[in-house]
């Protein structure tokens, strides 16, 4: 196995990014490598995780676990909230566990070599299990903005691909088939999770390894799209740029939902077109348009958020400046602001407004369990307002009103 290098050209966290855009990672080593706020407290509810799971699998003894818990909880930014998602973590493996015919083998934080697929390549499953003909492998997010999927996942195949080939001197032949499953409780109770036979999995390997060397030895090829979201030049990149701003391009852009090509012929008969343009965006068009154009109002942020930047540190952006935002009054002290008003005889209910906890809070104080026991009954969860979404979506269609009354009445 190769030494790891913490700065390896290639990971298969970012692999999403390299498979759809091989140009990204020489690309991206011009600029520096930032780290959040977001990404610190990722860390350190990944390393409560591993202790909790510690606790559950190996013989880690009371008093180091404890020794241990109280070290991370005294990091910054610790919040209870990580004790919570870390048993929901071990809740999860010990179902999958229990879901073997006899105790599995299980490990955790197994660093795995990725070099057969990406050269240098390296990476670590949070927590393999193998028993029977399954193998399988959990990987905890922390995040809680964007849903991940472990469908088809690149990086959770990939880390799949070193385990088989991190167990298969010991297991071997016994492996026939690969789970993996992305636990994110801050999104969702259930694990998002993905199955296939080991002969797929080493075939997908094959597939994205010359790719995967391609994206290793450069320059590659520029490819804007959904990947860009993490890249480190998204701002500057000139290729994004032209995308967002070449709508000529947007002619043959896929429309939502993908029609068929018999559906997209009806419509464009329905929609009049064919003959002339006309000057006004039809529907079609706008439907094209809202598809291809999807990323345009995130990388328009992107551009404002690096030109901001780039003032602060005192470069030039021809013709913006940095102005002062709006900022709205406070006090200097709130409680001595309110000891003058009662010293001026205001009585303090006049003073303070008695508000209580919203929903989430009180359920986050409470947890799901006792929450759902003593307030199920109080809560309701009104309509939404009406979002457009692709065809695609998996929540079903809104139908207004007015088609609703007419649907009705044709239907007697
Ligand atoms: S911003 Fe997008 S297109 Fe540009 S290098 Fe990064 S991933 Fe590739």
């Amino acid at each position: 196995m190769p030494t790891p290098n913490a700065h390896a050209l290639l990971s298969a966290s970012s692999a999403h990014r390299w498979l759809n855009c091989t140009a990204a990672p020489h690309f991206e080593e011009q600029f520096p490598d930032g780290t959040s706020a977001y990404a610190e407290e990722g860390t350190l509810a990944h390393a409560i995780c591993e202790l909790y799971a510690r606790k559950h699998f190996t013989a880690i003894t009371k008093r180091k676990f404890n020794a241990e818990l109280k070290k991370l909880k005294a990091q910054e930014l610790f919040s209870e909230e990580m004790l919570k998602t870390a048993e929901a973590y071990v809740e999860y493996l010990t179902e999958k566990a229990m879901g073997y015919v006899s105790k599995p083998h299980v490990a955790l934080e197994v660093q795995v070599d990725l070099s057969d697929y990406i050269p240098e390549g390296f990476g670590t499953c949070d927590c393999v299990m193998i028993g029977g003909d399954t193998l399988h492998i959990t990987d905890y997010k922390h995040g809680k903005g964007v849903p991940v999927s472990a469908y088809e996942n690149p990086q959770m195949m990939l880390y799949a691909l070193g385990a088989l080939k991190l167990y298969g001197a010991v297991f071997g032949e016994q492996i026939k088939k690969v789970s993996m499953g992305i636990c994110q409780p801050r999104l969702s109770d259930e694990a998002s999770e993905y199955e296939l036979a080991v002969e797929d999995l080493l075939a997908w390997g094959k597939v994205i390894q010359p790719v995967a060397q391609a994206a290793f030895d450069g320059p590659g090829e520029f490819k804007p799209g959904d990947h860009c979201r993490f890249c480190k030049g998204k701002a500057q990149c000139r290729a994004r740029a032209e995308y967002y701003t070449a709508f000529s391009k947007y002619e043959d852009a896929e429309i939502a939902g993908k029609m068929t090509a018999a559906e997209f012929d009806d419509w464009e008969q329905a929609d009049g077109l064919g003959a002339e343009v006309p000057p006004i965006l039809t529907n079609l068009d706008v439907a094209t348009l809202l598809t291809a154009a999807a990323g345009l109002a995130a990388w328009y942020k992107d551009l404002q958020e690096y030109a901001t930047s780039a003032l602060l540190a005192g470069e030039e952006i021809p013709g913006y400046k940095l102005v002062e935002g709006r900022s709205n009054r406070a006090f200097t002290s709130v409680d001595e602001a309110v000891q003058a008003l009662v010293a001026a005889g205001y009585d303090e209910a006049m003073i303070y407004d008695r508000k209580p906890k919203t929903l989430s809070e009180i359920e986050k104080m409470l947890g799901k369990k006792t929450f759902a026991e003593l307030l199920s009954e109080y809560v309701v969860k009104p309509k939404g307002k009406p979002t457009l979404a692709p065809a695609t979506d998996k929540r079903e269609a809104f139908i207004p009103e007015a088609k609703k009354d007419f649907e009705d009445l044709l239907n007697g």
